[in-house]
């Protein structure tokens, strides 16, 4: 067995042996709100924002994006579980700044093995077998924090099946200190209005 593996199904194994009465929670978000934010390994939004099993939903992916699938979450959320209020939290030092759409494609193309990131930027170390398919997705990559948290806002509020009534408010999560950081320009972007 893996070690991780080994490691994933004892720590499981120490939560069970606690887990009292939890089976008993809703299935709806008793704080009724939603979290959409970056996979990196350093945010944990349960400790950040004060989560404990049964609070909110928390949706995340590369970046924190507002994608596609991301928004199929949130109206989920809303429309069969009832949130009322969402989180898009992005991050200082997110790995979404490092490349572009372009540079992913590339790097994809000539190895799917995983590439290394130095001072000359992003490149594959193994030449061994690459995919043209990367040329199909479009990475959502960051240029500046602040305007990506800005444009998820504007992409959210502004689709068809979100309603007006839910706010959403715009973080950054700074890596250095924990601390959540509003965008100030988000804030008229998310408000709800009737
Ligand atoms: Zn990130």
């Amino acid at each position: 067995m893996s070690q991780i593996l080994e490691e994933v199904l004892s720590a499981n194994h120490a939560y069970i042996e606690t887990f009292g009465n939890k089976g008993e929670l809703a299935m709806p978000p008793r704080r009724r709100f939603a979290i959409l934010t970056c996979m990196d390994a350093r945010l944990d939004p349960a400790k950040f924002a004060g989560l404990v099993e049964g609070d909110a939903h928390v949706i995340r992916n590369a970046g924190g994006r507002a994608s596609d699938d991301a928004i199929r979450s949130l109206v989920i959320s809303y429309k069969l579980l009832g949130t009322q209020e969402w989180f898009v939290i992005h991050h200082t030092d997110c790995g979404m700044e490092t490349f572009t759409n372009e540079v992913m494609r590339n790097l994809l193309a000539s190895s799917l093995k995983t590439a290394l990131l130095d001072d000359k930027g992003w490149h594959d170390v193994d030449l061994s077998s690459g995919a043209v398919e990367g040329e199909f997705i479009d990475w959502l990559t960051i240029n500046d924090q602040a305007k990506s948290v800005c444009a998820d806002i504007k992409r959210i509020r502004s689709h068809p099946l979100v309603p007006r009534e839910i706010s959403i408010y715009g973080y950054l999560y700074d890596v250095k200190t924990g601390k959540l950081i509003e965008v100030p320009e988000a804030k008229a972007i998310g408000q709800a209005y009737l």
